[in-house]
């Protein structure tokens, strides 16, 4: 973080505006929202801040800037149009611990002004640090758009009602409750469009029944989070992270997934880091249960999709049991997105015509997968957790007749900014692998449609690169 955001109460403070012209003024008119008491020194002064001097909003001083200007001043806005005089300013203020801002020179700001949608009292703060205006406009330009105008106002509206329901529900839990059934349903939908009435209507409503309804027991949610990239995450899987109480997260969700999450909610961690211990499935399934039942809204997380090498399958078996509600809300598994972000269509008319997923790992019993099947040329197969026994795998396909010259590729930390695609054939692909030193997670994909990577590949591969490893 470049740097730290904080709001500021300005009310009655002095702030320092030195400069006279048309970016001064933009930042008084700003400023002025703020309550703070403007103090503008420039030798010329733009007729707009005169007129505000005039009706008093504003302190001039017409003439030159001099250090005393700086005295009890809480924030000085230096906006000259002279770049050393700026300098000079911006280091005695800073040598005098007052935060100075040098209009479009971030190097000499000790604090930059944001882009602001300004829905008072709601306002949103949006910085690149300096590294894209374009992109901030573009971010501000969208939450414009998705922001109702009326959304202070509906802020305003809530706090007058959370005084009156502090006097009906008595608990933290059923008082979120009623203002999430509130903020996400008619009832701020009503109020945004300018239904007041109705609003409120519903709110009172919602408030009698939060208060005499038995709490809600508390569900389960089984949430595939995707292979890695957050964007992959779907709609109802960003809605379910959102709202939940607690999330039981496998050790592959990324960070940047588990920050959708409410900064209150309670993050456990139960996935397996590489080599180290995970926690016993049995103890996951209590855990789950055990939430539920104290009335929490739950999510348990998992990589790619529940459904798929995840034991989804098992932790909802035990909620079942313990009579617990559950939902699932699918994700996109491994296999898909890395095929997808590798340029590898798993199937394909000429190439393919059908897809397995298979584990890569040992099965305790000694089952073994059918590789005759896996190894039949028109299917393509790709295998999870195989990594660690590549050498097998390669060697089953063969002896059961794949051609040693079967393309084969080996996707790591897929659809991550870290994402590796080696191809290869079925003859060289542990070489290659052992000498590339690929990060976990990874995915082996064997068939002929790896051949259509270096046509395909598109995201995160220098082209010529990857033509050359094919070659
Ligand atoms: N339920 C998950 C799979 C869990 S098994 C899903 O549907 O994707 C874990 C295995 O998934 C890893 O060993 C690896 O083979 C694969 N995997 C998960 N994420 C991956 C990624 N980003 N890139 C490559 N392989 C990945």
């Amino acid at each position: 973080m470049n740097y730290f955001p904080i709001f500021l109460d300005l009310k009655g403070q002095k702030v320092l505006v030195v400069g006279g012209g048309d970016v001064a003024l933009r930042k008084v008119s700003l400023l002025e929202r703020s309550g703070a008491l403007i103090t503008v020194v420039a030798p010329q002064i733009a007729p707009e801040l005169m007129e505000r001097a005039a009706s008093g909003k504003l302190k001039l001083a017409i003439r030159e800037f001099t250090p005393g200007d700086l005295d009890d001043a809480r924030l000085v806005i230096v906006a000259t149009s002279r770049r050393a005089v700026n300098r000079w300013i911006a280091k005695l203020s800073d040598a005098r611990a007052i935060p100075v801002n040098v209009v479009d020179d971030r190097e000499a700001s000790r604090f930059i002004v944001p882009a602001i949608i300004d829905r008072d009292p709601v306002l949103v703060a949006v910085s690149t640090a300096g590294t894209s205006p374009v992109l901030a406009r573009r971010l501000r330009e969208r939450l414009e758009t998705y922001i109702p105008k009326r959304f202070g106002d509906l802020a305003l509206w809530l706090r007058d009602l959370r005084k009156v329901s502090r006097r009906r529900l008595r608990s933290s839990l059923e008082r979120r409750r009623y203002f999430e059934a509130i903020v996400d349903g008619p009832a701020a939908r009503r109020f945004v469009e300018g239904d007041q009435r109705g609003a409120a209507r519903i709110a009172q409503q919602l408030l009698a029944t939060t208060s005499t309804a038995p709490r809600a027991a508390g569900e389960v949610t089984l949430v595939g989070a995707g292979p890695g990239d957050p964007e992959l995450l779907t709609l109802k899987a960003l809605r379910a992270l959102q709202d939940a109480d607690v999330i039981l997260h496998d050790h592959l969700v990324s960070a940047a997934i588990l920050d959708f999450a409410r900064r209150d909610a309670k993050l456990i961690c139960v996935g397996k880091r590489a080599g180290g211990v995970s926690t016993a499935q049995g103890r996951i399934n209590d855990l789950l249960i055990e939430h539920a039942r104290q009335g929490r809204r739950v999510v348990r997380l998992k990589g790619g999709d529940p459904f798929i090498f995840g034991r989804g399958g098992e932790e909802l078996e035990a909620l079942a049991q313990a009579e617990i509600n559950f939902t699932v809300v699918p994700g996109i598994t491994a296999a898909t997105g890395c095929a997808a972000y590798a340029g590898i269509p798993l199937t394909h008319r000429e190439r393919a015509h059908s897809v397995s997923f298979v584990t890569g790992h040992a099965d305790p019993d000694g089952n073994e997968p059918d590789w005759r099947a896996l190894a039949m040329p028109g299917v393509t197969a790709v295998f999870y957790m195989g990594l660690a026994r590549l050498d097998r795998i390669v060697e089953k396909l063969i002896e059961h007749g794949a051609t040693p010259l079967r393309p084969a590729a080996i996707i790591a930390q897929g659809t991550t900014a870290d994402q590796r695609v080696m191809t290869a054939t079925l003859a060289s692909i542990c070489d290659i692998s052992s000498r590339a030193s690929l990060q976990s997670p990874a995915l082996l994909v064997v068939g002929d449609v790896v051949g259509l990577h270096p046509t395909l590949a598109w995201f995160n591969t220098p082209r010529d690169v990857d033509l050359l490893q094919t070659a």
